[in-house]
């Protein structure tokens, strides 16, 4: 096992090389350390910041034992990473964080809403279903209009259904690949926010000001933080990120999707074990940024101070959005975050900009 803390000059595996891992690698330079990334892209964004790259599946065990060889310290920059990968890691002596039942929980909506409602952190009202007529079952639980979501394997609002009654389930079930899914009650919020916050190898907890969030089509458009939120709304999610950390022996960076409710009753939407779009804002709205603190947080250093030295709002630069470089870079509050990805599909997150404000 690694001796922590990590000390400058070690080096840090990521698994996933794009642009999450691509700022962790950035952050893990500025304070001494190398790189490794393992990634089954050859040009993933990551990789070409990174000192070792290891283009190979996540489930390559002749990659995994390269990582290991080189990176004591292991983490990562999606949730869908293979219990299996990280059981070898952690066979061949590699810290790997956050654990395994943060991957657990992240990677099962069921499992995730379960260990949220015992730890303390509200959520929608919800039911699972493994069959069509389970489906019709659950939302006449729940009461219909409700989302049904795939268990596994949904992001930026893929995998999901609404239903407007009980009658349509089946059909959404079988529109959903008929794998397992999970009901949920419509959550009428009045806004979306989110806490970045982190939990360090000694059980230090740090919290980010909340971010409030925007959407379109399913994916991030933008974010505003410190989100304007009473000081109670602002204590709710302290204290809901501190339950989720500890509940979970967390050690990294966790972002925590939020819906503010009439009255200011906080519900969690869902939970990340990584870095995360919300919290790019960080970069230039904090001292120490999240990409930073997850590396601390890993290395078994100091958490970094959280408290907001400006107001940002950030823009994510979706498909040839950021082809407009030369504007964003000629506005002197806006600071350019570019991914160095070469093919610019509808909808993928090219780069971000953070306009950055007065607090
Ligand atoms: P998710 O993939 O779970 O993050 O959901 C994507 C988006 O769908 C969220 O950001 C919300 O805007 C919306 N959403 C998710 N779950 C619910 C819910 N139970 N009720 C209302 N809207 C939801």
């Amino acid at each position: 096992m690694a001796d922590l803390p990590l000390e400058p000059g070690q080096t840090i595996g990521i698994l996933g090389g794009g642009q999450l891992g691509r700022m962790l690698a950035e952050a893990a330079s500025r304070l001494g350390f190398d790189v490794a990334i393992l990634d089954p892209e050859p040009d993933a964004p990551a990789g070409r910041v990174a000192a070792h790259r290891f283009v190979a599946g996540y489930d390559d065990p002749k990659a995994l034992a390269a990582l290991a060889a080189v990176a004591s310290v292991v983490t990562y920059e999606f949730e869908n990473v293979p219990a299996a990968a990280v059981a070898q890691l952690a066979g061949m002596g590699a810290l790997v964080a956050p654990g395994p039942e943060a991957l657990r929980v992240a990677q099962d909506r069921l499992a995730e809403k379960t260990f949220l409602n015992a730890h303390g952190a509200p959520t929608v009202a919800f039911a699972a279903a493994d069959s069509a007529e389970a489906a019709v079952a659950a939302v006449e639980q729940v009461g219909a209009p409700a989302l049904m979501k795939t268990r596994r394997e949904g992001y930026d609002g893929k995998g999901q259904r609404w239903v407007e009654h009980a009658a349509d389930a089946a059909k959404a079930f079988a529109e959903l690949g008929g794998a397992p899914v999970i009901v949920e009650a419509a959550a009428a919020f009045e806004r979306e926010l989110s806490v970045i916050a982190a939990r360090g190898r000694d059980g230090a907890i740090a919290v980010y000001p909340l971010a409030e969030n925007h959407h379109e089509g399913g994916i991030l458009r933008r974010s505003i933080a410190p989100a304007r939120v009473s000081a109670a709304v602002a204590d709710q999610a302290e204290r809901i990120a501190a339950r989720i950390l500890a509940g979970l022996d967390y050690v990294g960076v966790i972002g925590v999707e939020l819906f503010e409710m009439a009255g200011g009753q906080l519900l969690v939407n869902e939970i990340a074990p990584r870095v995360h779009n919300t919290g790019h804002w960080t970069q230039d709205g904090c001292d120490v940024d999240q990409f930073e603190q997850h590396i601390r947080a890993v290395a078994g250093w100091p958490l970094g101070p959280t408290a907001a030295v400006a107001r940002v709002e950030m823009l994510n630069l979706l498909g040839d959005e950021a082809a407009g470089w030369r504007r964003f870079a000629a506005e002197p509050e806006t600071r350019l975050h570019l991914y160095g990805k070469r093919d610019a599909k509808p909808g993928r997150k090219m780069g971000h900009i953070n306009r950055v404000k007065g607090l």
